[in-house]
């Protein structure tokens, strides 16, 4: 495909007019002003349209498409025991694809063109994946069973082993399968000395959630001696191989420091922080720090959609108005994070760049909007303005996804309707819900 006189935001995230982009297989091979003198086939007309890398959610569980507005203002305990646990137990194998496939087809036509999922169930979600044509750095959140087992005999730790015999580097690498912990709180010092000895071993990224409430951060300084969960997982040897931590909302200065030394990434997630009353974390703090900053939705039973757009947006807002500084986190630099950081968060160095011989993982805006025009600044408008309905083309491995509203390789009514009996028969197997007292009482 030839993308023909098309705005392009290129590899240094400035902004390029009137460009010529010429996709061949998997990748971009081809970024001029002038008219390539080869054939690419399609043209495709970029009059009026920016062409940005795809971005990368790098924090999702992606079946919760399926909670999706059924767990609402409960504080995060009640949240998890009273609603989320006890529907997430009857959650049966095809559920969990077409969970998966609901949030797939959701992201595409937000322009994602990978993400980082964490579930406790990946058969399904993998295949979804595998279908679908988007990308996936895939992991099951290991938690520790009580009584405790050898780390080799946890469940979820074999699960995990069977993805990567299946699963990693299928598809031309567009699934790859990390090493993860769930939390802190969730797993026990030999699970996640266990986990670091094995991403090491397997040289793969351990994907994990770190310091995402107050109570999950100073609990774990009163059961750890004082430390920090960064600094118990550093002691535990997790930081000598990539992590990958989503939210980081309680990090302090030392552990910023530790991260950053050690190479590992934070994916950001504000609307979940903000639905969860959990807080607000401190980007700037964490990018000058020179830390990989990232942005993800996490599950939409906390957010409540996997919208990447409306999640810079946020991310940007809540930089300036809590520091008083409209200078920070501009555009340039909150598309970055969307989008580069996210794929060098999930260790695919050759993804996240408009650049010829990367990955053509690429999403189109049209720009030609009401709510867009006049356009003075295009990274302005792809931030501050542009909605997910704005995107008309999400391509992953130069292969077209979605296109003008139009998916090409998912059913959108069959997901749609699979979804609905799934939620409906998960809801069944539950029994009457139990009574939640309303907030006014
Ligand atoms: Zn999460």
């Amino acid at each position: 495909m030839l993308f023909r006189d098309i705005t392009v935001i290129d590899e240094n995230f400035e902004v390029r007019n009137h460009c010529y982009v010429g996709v061949r297989g998997d990748k971009i091979a081809y970024l001029s002003d002038e008219l390539p003198k080869e054939d690419f086939g399609e043209v495709y007309g970029g009059r009026d349209k920016v062409l940005l890398p795809g971005f990368v959610n790098a924090h999702c569980h992606v079946a919760m498409t399926l909670l999706r507005g059924y767990a609402e203002g409960l504080p995060l305990d009640r949240w998890l025991h009273e609603k989320v646990f006890p529907f997430e137990a009857q959650i049966q194998s095809e559920h969990f694809y077409y969970g998966a496939m609901l949030g797939i087809a959701e992201m595409l036509a937000c322009g994602v063109t990978s993400f980082s999922e964490m579930y406790f169930s990946c058969e399904e979600i993998a295949r979804a994946v595998a279908e679908s044509g988007i990308k996936c750095n895939l992991a099951v959140g290991v938690t520790s069973p009580v009584p405790p087992v050898p780390f080799e005999d946890n469940l979820l730790v074999r699960h995990m082993f069977s993805l990567f015999k299946r699963w990693d580097g299928a598809k031309n690498g567009r699934i790859k399968i990390d090493t993860c912990l769930h939390a802190e709180y969730t797993t026990d010092e030999e699970t996640v000395r266990g986990m670091a000895r094995l991403a090491k071993e397997k040289g793969s990224i351990t994907h994990v959630h770190l310091s995402e409430t107050r109570e999950e951060h100073e609990g774990c300084k009163a059961r750890r001696g004082g430390r920090t969960p960064a600094r118990y997982f550093a002691d535990c040897g997790l930081l000598e191989s990539r992590a990958h931590f989503a939210h980081g909302v309680y990090l302090e200065e030392g552990d910023r420091e530790l991260l950053r030394a050690a190479g590992a990434s934070v994916a950001h997630c504000p609307a979940s922080n903000l639905k969860l009353g959990s807080g607000v974390t401190d980007v700037p703090a964490l990018l000058k720090s020179g830390v990989n900053v990232a942005i993800g939705t996490d599950g939409a039973a906390s957010n409540n959609n996997l919208d990447m757009l409306s999640e810079m947006r946020l991310c940007s807002l809540l930089g300036k108005g809590i520091a008083g500084d409209p200078c920070l986190l501009p555009p340039r630099e909150v598309l970055y994070m969307a989008t580069r950081a996210g794929a060098l968060s999930q260790g695919r160095e050759d993804c996240g760049l408009i650049k010829e011989g990367f990955r053509a993982d690429l999403t189109v805006l049209d720009l030609h909007r009401p709510h867009i025009q006049p356009v003075h600044d295009v990274l302005g408008a792809v931030v501050f303005g542009a909605k997910a309905s704005d995107v008309v083309l999400t391509m992953c491995d130069g292969r077209v996804l979605y296109k003008d509203g139009v998916y090409l390789t998912l059913g959108e009514e069959s997901i749609m309707a699979g979804a609905d009996r799934s939620a409906k028969e998960i809801l069944n197997r539950i029994g009457p819900v139990r009574q939640i007292e309303s907030i006014s009482e």
